[in-house]
């Protein structure tokens, strides 16, 4: 398969990956490094698995410039499974944390955390649109909450919050959807978590970057897989890691460290945005996004177009020319372009000459 055959894939998640890696990881399938068999055949104890391993801990590290005082843990079970894990570890019995809901993920985390301990919900659209992030002044931070959950960007609603309030208190993010492809603010953080399918690599992991202070024990027990510092003391090795899903990864961050670092990504990240939105803005109302502008998403771009007829054809007919996933999650409808960090502005570029074409056929 050579790679003209690729289509322009903007699927929600899993993602696109770089070309460079894909051919890597075929090339070393039947042989890793001279071992005589794959990465996926090796021990986990094995020295060459150790060294992928360490090194995608040390590279994640250096790309998000994660502090000292914060431990990397890699898990399964996906940004699901932190939806309980984060409040089983981080809340003691009687504790509580308020949790922004901004839309689907943001309610799921609530609801989930709710199963483990008494927390609250910090905001919700008051008009249940959720089109819009809110403002931290309209946040509620009670006393004695121990954090404060966001969502940094809503991969279905298409809104991500364009700065992240900060607050007295610590907080704590899913950043699944825009995991480094913006820089984090450690000093406000206790804790920040994603799936890797989103911006990294492949499903089966997701990456807990946690300040190592939130490790101490606070009294629950907790079985050892759910407890952060099993993992932490292990450098997530106490059980068998997802070692395809972290040896993929860590080859993304090796690409991404060669094309520039966290800061290359961003700057990508607003172009890719930039040219699409533009499209739409440009279309005399004919593509229309139904999101608040300061809270547009740079990963999850949606929109719609004059009525839903039109919407089909336009995927369908985008799939014949080579771009797919375009159609919007069944619960919003509409269009949805995700354009994470491997997808090629070349790709973006495309889709809205697409665009260009397909209104003026229609419109
Ligand atoms: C996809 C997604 C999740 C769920 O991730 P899984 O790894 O499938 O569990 C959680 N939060 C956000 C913001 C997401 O986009």
């Amino acid at each position: 398969m050579t790679t003209s055959t690729r289509v322009h894939n903007f699927c929600a998640g899993p993602c696109t990956l770089p070309v460079s890696v894909l051919e890597e990881v075929r090339d070393e399938i039947l042989d890793f490094d001279g071992t005589g068999m794959s990465i996926i055949e090796a021990s986990h104890r094995a020295a060459a698995y150790d060294a992928v391993h360490m090194n995608a801990l040390a590279d994640f590290r250096s790309l998000a410039a994660v502090p000292d005082d914060f431990a990397i843990l890699f898990l399964q079970g996906g940004a699901s499974l932190q939806f309980a894990q984060v409040p089983m570890n981080l809340l003691a019995e009687g504790e509580t944390a308020g949790y922004v809901n901004t839309g689907t993920w943001g309610k799921k985390a609530l609801g989930d955390a709710k199963k483990i301990a008494d927390v609250y919900e910090a905001w919700t659209d008051p008009d249940g649109a959720f089109d819009r992030m809110p403002t931290a002044g309209e946040i509620e931070v009670r006393d004695g909450a121990r954090y404060v959950h966001l969502t940094s960007n809503e991969t279905i609603g298409g809104i991500r919050f364009t700065d992240l309030p900060s607050f007295d208190v610590p907080l704590v993010t899913d950043m699944s959807s825009d995991f480094l492809s913006r820089a984090i603010d450690w000093d406000t953080h206790d804790l920040v978590y994603g799936g890797a399918q989103k911006n990294l690599g492949p499903a089966g992991l997701a990456v807990v970057v946690v300040r190592r202070d939130r490790l101490s024990p606070h009294g629950r027990s907790l079985a050892s897989y759910l407890d952060y510092a099993s993992h932490e003391s292990n450098d997530s090795m106490s059980n068998t890691p997802p070692m395809f899903a972290i040896y993929v990864m860590g080859k993304v961050l090796r690409w991404m460290l060669a094309e520039g670092g966290l800061s290359a990504f961003e700057t990508r990240a607003a172009e890719r945005a930039s040219i699409l939105y533009g499209a739409i803005d440009n279309s005399d109302g004919w593509y229309r996004c139904p999101v608040d502008e300061a809270s547009r998403s740079q990963m999850n771009i949606v929109f719609h177009l004059p009525d839903k007829d039109l919407e089909k054809r336009f995927v369908a007919e985008a799939a014949e020319a080579g771009m797919v996933n375009l159609k919007g999650h069944r619960s919003v409808g509409g269009i949805r372009a995700s354009v994470y960090n491997a997808l090629p502005v070349d790709s973006v570029r495309t889709l809205v000459e697409f665009m260009d074409d397909f209104r003026s056929a229609n419109g």
